[in-house]
């Protein structure tokens, strides 16, 4: 990939606001050229770093990462949230993890498409500077990333064993953005259209539906989808048992937060993690504190600080989370990711594409959940926009990276999710 057309979020605004939660919740693995670059830099206690620890830990055989502060923050992370490698010699002189956060690139049809990562504060608020207006300094990563690539990618199979070539994969992608966009309904109408229309995807096999006869059968699909559901008058079902569990199971995986300071806790904090992710699954007594990133608290608030956590029961009722902030904050979020290709595919654990769409579309009843969660423990009676945002920022954080969220147990779980029809039931119970 030498020269690389970038398709970018037109919808979206970054710049980082220095909350220092990223350099506390990432372990930075270093290449060689990366740890001789930092060696060669001589950083003495002079500069601040840590007198009594190496600044670079090998992690394993010839793999080494930058290492971590007592209190969690990487060694070059000073006391004003800023990167001391960064002050000191610029911010091409950081390992090329740092500089990329929160961006993540995917191959699409030979070009690179971009998304970003929720699980930054000011990407979740929308903050900062336009996206598309930082062309030039993505094209600079770009090239770094892809330097020492020779790999052409396949594009992700559309279910099955059922496969189209990038150009087809692009009409699903518009297919969905579309959808996403049409504000005349509210969001959750939106969804359910898609993963209606995604059931028919699933039972149709793709050798002569291709190029334009593809096109007009998406359209088809859409129209059929718009017909039957042409307002916001959804059904609500309740989501039965079995569904509610392999729901929470999938949340207590994406709220985990294993970082460098629960790896030092040992033991006791790793039987602490299991308890209460089996608490979650099975929903008994009060719903046990969980880790919250370092910033989400900085930025939104704490929410574990009341004295009595709610119990699962509580987080059933209506919280009113159909209002057009938030609304716009999920519109946002799934345009993002699905014009950066970030649910399916090299990005999300090889899934095909109806499986990617299907995972990313249970984001939206978990980020509700622990957004009535947060509200429940301040005593609120109903949803605020920080509420959906820093439950948004916190389980971005796992979402298509952490391997738990990406095993086989958790695709069957999606699978079975679909079959009983609940991922549709999760998304209307929740939304309310
Ligand atoms: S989490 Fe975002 S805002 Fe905070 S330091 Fe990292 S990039 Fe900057």
């Amino acid at each position: 990939m030498a020269n690389h057309t970038l398709i970018l979020p037109v919808i979206q605004n970054w710049s980082c606001h220095n909350c220092g939660g990223c350099c506390r919740e990432h372990l930075i693995e270093i290449t060689d050229a990366e740890k001789k670059r930092i060696e060669d830099q001589k950083w003495t206690t002079a500069d601040g770093t840590p007198a009594d620890r190496p600044l670079i830990q090998q992690i394993g055989r010839g793999r080494y990462r930058l290492a971590h502060q007592d209190d969690g923050a990487c060694v070059f992370l000073d006391s004003n949230g800023l990167c001391r490698i960064h002050a000191k010699f610029g911010e091409p002189a950081k390992p090329l993890a740092c500089r990329v956060y929160p961006y993540a690139f995917h191959p699409i049809s030979g070009n690179l498409t971009i998304s970003l990562r929720f699980s930054c504060p000011s990407v979740v608020q929308n903050l900062g500077q336009r996206v598309v207006e930082q062309k030039p300094d993505l094209l600079q990563l770009a090239k770094l990333i892809t330097a020492d690539s020779q790999k052409s990618f396949e594009p992700p199979a559309i279910h099955g064993n059922q496969k189209v070539d990038w150009a087809d994969i692009q009409e699903f992608l518009t297919a969905f953005d579309e959808e996403l966009s049409d504000d005349s309904v509210n969001f959750a109408t939106r969804l359910m259209r898609i993963l209606t229309w995604l059931e028919l995807v699933e039972q149709s096999t793709f050798d002569k539906v291709r190029g334009n006869r593809l096109k007009e059968y998406l359209g088809v699909l859409t129209k059929a989808s718009r017909k039957a559901q042409p307002d916001n008058d959804l059904p609500v079902l309740k989501p039965s048992r079995i569904g509610r569990i392999l729901f929470r199971m999938l949340v207590a995986q994406l709220l985990r937060h294993d970082t460098e300071a629960t790896a030092r806790g040992g033991l006791s904090t790793r039987f602490g993690l299991l308890r209460a992710g089996l608490k979650f699954t099975f929903a008994i007594g009060r719903v046990p504190k969980f880790q919250e990133s370092v910033s989400v608290t900085k930025v939104f608030g704490g929410s574990t600080d009341s004295k009595q956590s709610p119990r699962f029961a509580d987080l059933e009722s209506p919280y009113n989370g159909r209002t057009n902030e938030i609304d716009r904050l999920m519109t946002r979020y799934f345009r993002v990711k699905i014009q950066g290709l970030h649910f399916c595919g090299a990005a999300n654990f090889d899934w095909n594409l109806v499986d990617g769409f299907r995972s990313l579309a249970l984001m939206y009843p978990a980020t509700l959940y622990i957004a009535r969660l947060r509200a429940s423990r301040q005593q609120r009676p109903q949803l605020e926009l920080s509420d959906v945002q820093a439950a948004l920022a916190t389980l971005d954080h796992n979402y298509a990276y952490s391997p738990a969220t990406g095993s086989a147990s958790a695709l069957q779980r999606i699978r079975i999710l679909a079959r009983l029809q609940q991922v549709t039931a999760l998304c209307g119970w929740y939304t309310q």
